[in-house]
């Protein structure tokens, strides 16, 4: 049961159809994992925190410089020196201090369990951690929810391969021959923060929707692409790999 003050912080989505308490309850009872503090992970803890996701763990070891003050709205110059998890969980906290928010000063690897997590928000920028959060959530049967930006570009999917074999992983799609290829990195390529916000928003988006919202079309199985010069959102459907080496056994 929601109390008084829970009920008049989610006023406004409590009402929506297909939402309710019910779909509250859901949302404060849900473990959210995001990996990265940065230009995704920002918004993405951001919204989280004021939808009520009731417990988050962020993971990033790296330390607030002012060259991503452009982006990581969270981080504000007079934070330039701390570390982005730690400054991240505090700005949550300051949104909503009814829910818990756990910062881990360290960078995120395959030692690491997800088994006590209902979704994963990948916020990374490192091809290395986006192949172990796939791995990690297929094997564990959890959400998760992936983004990246770049330049003026950005890209948004949901993987749920560990929950439905019909689903593709994001290897599948991206195979690991591709983990050696040139990336380009904000740092190198440039990044502007409305496209990361628009990315991490969406990100929440459909974690809101896969938890809380009853008959709802999950967006899993589609890839989605934004590019903000045209404002052209595409969707394409993904189809499994059947030599995937995770998800085909
Ligand atoms: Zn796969």
């Amino acid at each position: 049961m929601l109390n008084n003050e829970d009920l008049n912080r989610y006023a406004r989505q409590v009402i929506i159809p297909n939402f309710d308490e019910q779909g509250q309850e859901r949302l404060l009872n849900t473990r959210c994992l995001i990996v990265g503090a940065g230009g995704l992970g920002c918004p993405v803890a951001l919204y989280a925190s004021a939808a009520g996701f009731g417990h988050i763990e962020i993971y990033d070891q790296d330390i607030i410089e002012i060259s991503n003050l452009n982006r990581q709205i969270a981080h504000k110059n007079e934070h330039i020196g701390n570390n982005k998890a730690e400054n991240l969980a505090q700005e949550c906290l300051k949104i909503n201090p009814n829910i818990s928010v756990i910062s881990e000063k360290k960078k995120f690897d395959e030692t690491i369990s997800v088994d006590n997590f209902d979704l994963i928000f990948d916020c990374s920028d490192s091809p290395k951690t986006k192949y172990t959060l796939n791995y990690l959530s297929h094997k564990s049967k959890k959400i998760l929810i992936s983004g990246s930006a770049v330049q003026m570009e950005g890209q948004l999917a949901v993987w749920k391969s560990g929950l439905n074999e019909d689903y593709p992983c994001y290897e599948c799609i991206f195979p690991k021959t591709f983990e050696k290829a040139p990336t380009t990195n904000c740092r190198e390529a440039g990044i502007i923060g409305p496209v990361t916000s628009l990315i991490g928003s969406m990100q929440v988006n459909e974690a809101i929707k896969e938890i809380a919202l009853k008959n709802y079309q999950s967006t899993a199985g589609s890839l989605f692409l934004f590019d903000g010069v045209t404002l052209i959102l595409d969707k394409i459907k993904l189809t499994k790999n059947q030599l995937c080496s995770l998800c085909s056994n």
